[in-house]
């Protein structure tokens, strides 16, 4: 009897340790599989996983589209130039702060020659209110001069053109190009769409101009204008860095909410500012 209760024991015992074994094996896999991902983007997808992941997505776009149908920058703005101007003036700025700063900066300024022959401190002294004013007024008129210079004042209408201008990548070419002049050239990735697109499940990078190539590849190019704009309002309004809204989200059911838990707890733990 003893005996036999001694190997029931070894039994369970072992019994537990291939359990073990196992999870550990798939975990591995599940590691190996992100690492993957993380390298090659969306593109490394098996095709019966890519062709899920797209049909997600534009469900996604779908639901988003119906959430914020006049998705906008909320900048003020009346063409290219001003637009321009102001996402520089944005950084580390609320756009609250930004509009009432240009409601009078636009007035004055009208081309792109008028910011280049300015005054610096003078510029400086207007543009302070958005903070980083120093490094803001230089930027601009850095912009400006280039603007000038090589493209005869004017805003250019491709990617590569502005992404010449100092101080201007992928994201801000994409949000002047996208919303001032409807040219889909990508899809603009700040914060908010770094944060949303991961947790949704839709890249495994943290790279923004990664991050940026799969979105670009799970959506149609006539959904890029709108799809980063619409993500920016969800991740300020709904989804966002601390306590996420789940559930009271429209995508909700589409959402594998990744890193979610962690980012509550982090919040739950930090210690209350007094
Ligand atoms: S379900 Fe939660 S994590 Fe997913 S998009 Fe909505 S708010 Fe964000």
């Amino acid at each position: 009897m003893a005996k036999k209760r001694t190997q029931a024991r070894k039994r369970a015992g072992a019994n537990k340790k291939a359990r073990a074994q196992r999870k550990s094996t798939a975990r591995k896999a599940t590691q190996a599989k992100t690492r993957r991902q993380r390298v090659a983007g969306v593109a490394a997808l098996p095709a019966k996983e890519l062709e899920q992941r797209r049909a997600r997505a534009l469900e996604i776009a779908t639901r988003l589209k119906r959430l914020y149908p006049d998705a906008r920058p909320e900048l003020n703005f009346s063409n290219p130039l001003e637009l321009l101007v102001a996402t520089v003036l944005s950084a580390q700025c609320t756009d609250e702060r930004v509009n009432q700063v240009t409601a009078y900066l636009f007035q004055k300024y009208r081309t792109a020659a008028d910011y280049m022959k300015a005054p610096r401190q003078q510029l400086e002294d207007e543009i302070r209110p958005t903070g980083f004013y120093r490094r803001k007024a230089e930027l601009i008129q850095q912009m400006a001069r280039a603007l000038v210079e090589k493209f005869g004042g004017e805003v250019p209408r491709s990617m590569e053109e502005l992404t010449q201008l100092p101080g201007v990548g992928r994201k801000t070419a994409n949000v002047v190009l996208g919303a001032a002049m409807g040219i889909p050239s990508g899809i603009v990735v700040d914060t908010h769409v770094q944060r949303v697109a991961r947790r949704l499940g839709l890249t495994e990078q943290k790279n923004p101009d990664k991050i940026e190539q799969d979105l670009m590849q799970l959506l149609p190019q006539e959904e890029w204008i709108g799809f980063g704009m619409r993500l920016i309002l969800h991740g300020r309004r709904v989804c966002t860095a601390r306590k996420p809204k789940c559930e009271a989200c429209a995508l909700e059911d589409l959402c594998p909410k990744i890193g979610v838990a962690t980012a509550k707890k982090q919040t739950a733990t930090r210690p209350r500012r007094r």
